[in-house]
């Protein structure tokens, strides 16, 4: 008998009466011989409304283990609901907290990582015919404390179970039937790709397309884990991430996707020496503040001094403007200059390998649709722009048509 573990997304859980169609659909997938381990994410916005409580509670920084019992409470509800309204159908089901099953993590709260599962509960339910319910989102660590593994971490909770137990397939049942050329709610003409491959998918999550969680697709990667992303109330195949490297196909697309994230802020250090240590010197601290620094520009001036440029997620601007604004004196710098309205765009393919010209190809249509360009970044098969967070949605749309997004076969 084939097991799979399937994920059910906020939207998915977002009432009871969503849920009581999900037990159905479980339960047609249960009479058809299926083996069911279902994970659950908490219902549409309880995650943020925990969030805003905490925050009540702690204007200033919230203490990250009490967020972890707190933000934990919302999948809490939708296992136990899930598995009544199984129950309800006829059908035995059992669910488990991280805790209870256990889902050991390590100690970083809020963005733990998956150390072990504990399967040896939830085969021997199988065995006995139940579907068994795990909650997303959360696990414990060695003290047997709660911890949460990052928002959209569900997404990872089922594809670590689907490895522990070796499941024939990990499913993602979301709001959207699959993964498409770029996010459809801004670009309607996106088209759903019926396979991705695994180096894309990972590149277009890290650049931000929720759609999946970005350590999700690495654990499925390094688990080799058949992994697909559906719609919950749509029929359909979904789009199946493969982990071939597209070499065998001579049509690949040059380009698959594009992905944009809106959460991004740039600043500027301006006029610091140009000598060795200095790119050490403004970001080792940043790095130690536990701030992440994306795109990375130096320039290297006529005289001896030099701009130096970089990213951070927004959420992180004041904190390292300010930070900076402290040290200029000791960095040397003439000023420290930012902006906190910028966004980006990425173009993801892996056909990039093999092609030249497709950096300039996406200037152009970027030129034509008159996007001014910040930041630019690339490597193998991506390439990043920074723009206006205003022109965002147009320079999408501008290059899903230059790179024929909507017609190319993959
Ligand atoms: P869930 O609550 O089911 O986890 P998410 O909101 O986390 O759902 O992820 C699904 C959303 O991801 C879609 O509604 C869509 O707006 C967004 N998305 C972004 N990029 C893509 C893409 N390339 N393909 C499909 N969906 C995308
Ligand atoms: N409920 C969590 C969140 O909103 C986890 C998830 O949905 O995947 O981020
Ligand atoms: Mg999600």
């Amino acid at each position: 008998m084939a097991l799979y573990v399937k994920k059910f997304g906020g939207t998915s859980v977002g009432s009871t009466e969503r849920i009581q169609r999900i037990a159905q659909k479980l339960k047609d997938a249960h009479d058809a011989g299926e083996k069911i381990v279902v994970v659950p994410s908490a219902m549409s916005g309880e995650t943020n409304r925990l969030v805003a409580l905490a925050r009540e509670m702690m204007p200033g920084v919230v203490d990250l283990r009490e967020l972890d019992v707190l933000l934990s409470t919302g999948e809490q509800v939708t296992i136990a609901l899930l598995t009544m309204a199984l129950k309800a159908l006829g059908l035995d089901a059992r669910s488990y907290t991280g805790t209870q099953v256990k889902v050991l993590t390590d100690h970083s709260h809020s963005k733990a990582r998956i150390q072990h599962i504990d399967t040896d509960k939830i085969f021997k339910d199988l065995d006995e015919g139940r579907i068994v319910v795990v909650a997303g989102f959360q696990g414990v660590n060695s003290d047997g404390d709660i911890t949460t593994l990052g928002r959209g971490g569900s997404d990872t909770s089922a594809v670590a179970l689907a490895a522990a137990l070796k499941a024939d397939e990990c499913q993602i049942f979301t709001d959207v039937d699959g993964v498409y050329t770029t996010d459809p709610r801004v670009e309607s003409r996106a088209r759903r790709l019926e396979r991705i491959t695994f180096e894309e998918m990972l590149e277009m999550a890290s650049l931000g397309s929720k759609v999946l969680q970005i350590r999700a697709v690495e654990f499925a990667g390094k688990y080799n884990v058949p992994l697909r992303v559906l719609s919950t109330f749509e029929p359909g195949e979904g789009t199946l991430i493969t982990y071939d490297d597209g070499e065998s196909s001579m049509e690949q697309a040059l380009v698959s996707g594009i992905a944009f994230s809106r959460d991004e802020a740039q600043i500027k250090v301006n006029g610091v020496m140009d000598k060795p240590g200095t790119a050490y010197a403004i970001l080792g601290p940043i790095s130690d503040l536990n701030i992440e620094v994306d795109m990375i520009v130096q320039n290297q001036a006529e005289d001896e001094t030099t701009d130096f440029t970089f990213t951070v997620h927004r959420d992180d601007y004041e904190k390292v403007m300010d930070f900076l604004e402290n040290r200029k004196n000791e960095l040397g710098a003439k000023s420290i200059s930012g902006n906190n309205r910028v966004a980006k765009i990425s173009i993801v393919g892996v056909g990039m390998r093999s092609h030249a010209g497709i950096a300039s190809q996406m200037f152009k249509a970027l030129a034509e649709a008159n996007v001014n360009l910040g930041l630019i970044s690339t490597s193998e098969i991506k390439v990043s722009v920074v723009v206006d967070e205003n022109y965002l949605e147009l320079g999408v749309r501008a290059l899903h048509e230059a790179f024929e997004l909507e017609s190319t076969p993959v």
